[in-house]
């Protein structure tokens, strides 16, 4: 299944242009036909931000049924870490599927499964002793965080950080933070669930370190809740859909250190930052923190279906047998899909291309935000970085002008997503098998539209 130390040209499909190329207006005319035809068959509650109907997708570019090619600076939400249509992960996908396509892992078992866990055990942060149980989102990987956590510990409370996403399951709501769009009008919601302040560094009163910025929400859970009634601190350890928000440095080992005495778990939701999406295997690892559970999707299949927790052996094994499972949990495409992933990014080294990627566009993101007074803060790690717009001379969020980067942006071929509480922070995402003249060309577009002013001498 894998193939050695592939050649270079086997990250991208082969006959796909890496290019940025319109031909039409965006949306083109068969996009927006088909844009009509969806009104009527899918349901209004689901939206898509660029109204583009896609036809392929590979390596760092979306192409359209217009015909036009977008630069991908969103790995639809950090999933295709290695590309859309990897040739590895075809090739992997395509044998499994001759082979069988489902059994039910528990009904008859296979052994992609176990080689899925076995690798969790190894690449996830800690060298313990490790289980794991696959499940097909990132929502109901948090939900079964909480039930492990619930039965280890045999404590109700689940506590989550201001600013957290974690799903839109009814437990996943109730984690998520944010109202509008995530929560509004879908209660009443789980119960047990506390939310306590976090670090985000650029929108504290007073400047705070990560150990105080940590204090506060151990002394918050104290107060609040009891540390003796908490069966776990769920933590992402760069915010996501939140607003890519950084906590100061030593914020998630002083929470780790404080689980550890208090015998609360701390669960590392690593959805969006796993798989060398931050240059290194898990966003955790930059700081040497181990979580007694890790919550794992997005990345971890080349952009199949798969979702896993892998945790400590004890906690994970305090469950009782036929307490976790579902239907299509670990589906054998999608297994096979995550072994040919993990292969790539280790062949391919692509934690180190996440960190090439910051190497190139944080210099450029600096010098930008020099120059475009709406941009508050330059800030993520390797290829999760971001921009915070505000009114220029506050800190009051601009999320209309964050839309507007976001709309012109895709006009001219470059596909950006947007995130934040607030709506106002313009996100990057890019697969980390982009080319880099395909990212600089970008990020060009992306200083034009900021500055209204075509970038000729951005630095490389
Ligand atoms: C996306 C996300 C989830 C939810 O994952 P789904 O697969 O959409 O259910 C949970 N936690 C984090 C940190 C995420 O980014």
């Amino acid at each position: 299944m894998t193939e050695g130390s592939a050649p270079l040209t086997d990250l991208h499909p082969r006959d796909l242009p890496q290019r940025r190329l319109l031909r039409t207006a965006v949306p083109g005319p068969r996009s927006t036909a088909l844009h009509d035809r969806r009104r009527t068959a899918v349901a209004a509650g689901v939206s898509s931000t660029l109204p583009v109907y896609v036809e392929r997708a590979g390596g760092g570019v979306v192409v359209d049924v217009d015909g036009n090619s977008f630069i991908d600076l969103g790995s639809g939400i950090a999933v295709t870490s290695v590309g859309s249509a990897a040739p590895a992960v075809v090739r992997a996908v395509s044998a499994q599927v001759e082979d069988f396509t489902h059994t039910c892992f528990m009904i008859t078992p296979y052994e992609e499964y176990v080689q899925v866990c076995e690798a969790l055990a190894r690449l996830t942060p800690g060298d313990h002793e490790k289980r794991s149980i696959l499940v097909n989102s990132g929502a109901e990987a948090v939900e079964n965080a909480v039930k492990i956590a619930r039965r280890a510990t045999g404590r109700p409370a689940v506590v989550v950080l201001d600013h957290a996403y974690h799903g839109r399951t009814n437990l996943t709501m109730a984690m998520t933070a944010k109202a509008m769009p995530y929560k509004t009008g879908f209660g009443p919601f789980a119960g047990e669930v506390y939310r306590v302040p976090g670090s985000y560094p650029l929108r504290e009163p007073v400047p705070l370190s990560g150990a105080e910025a940590a204090a506060r929400t151990t002394a918050t859970i104290e107060k609040q809740v009891g540390a003796d009634q908490v069966a776990a601190l769920v933590v992402e350890p760069i915010q996501g859909e939140g607003g890519f928000v950084v906590p100061a440095p030593g914020f998630l080992p002083a929470l780790a250190d404080w689980c550890t005495r208090q015998g609360v778990l701390l669960v590392a939701d690593e959805v969006q930052t796993g798989f060398a999406r931050t240059g290194a295997m898990f966003a955790c690892d930059h700081e040497g923190v181990v979580p007694d559970l890790v919550t794992l999707a997005k990345g971890i299949a080349g952009g199949l279906p798969l979702a896993a927790v892998t945790g400590r052996a004890a906690i994970m094994d305090a469950v009782h047998p036929g307490g976790l499972g579902g239907t299509f949990g670990g589906n054998p495409l999608a297994c096979a899909a995550a072994l040919a992933t993990f292969a790539m990014i280790a062949e391919h080294d692509l934690t180190g291309a996440a960190r090439r990627i910051e190497a190139v566009a944080m210099p450029r993101l600096r010098d930008l935000a020099r120059r475009a007074p709406q941009v508050a803060e330059v800030r993520g790690r390797g290829a999760m970085l971001a921009l915070e717009l505000v009114r220029p001379g506050t800190l009051e969020p601009d999320a209309a002008e964050t839309a507007r980067v976001a709309r012109e942006c895709a006009q001219q071929g470059v596909l950006v997503l947007t995130c934040g509480t607030y709506g106002n922070v313009v996100r990057l995402l890019p697969p980390l098998v982009i080319e880099h003249d395909l990212l600089r060309e970008a990020l060009d577009v992306l200083d034009t539209v900021l500055t209204g002013v075509a970038s000729t001498s951005s630095p490389t």
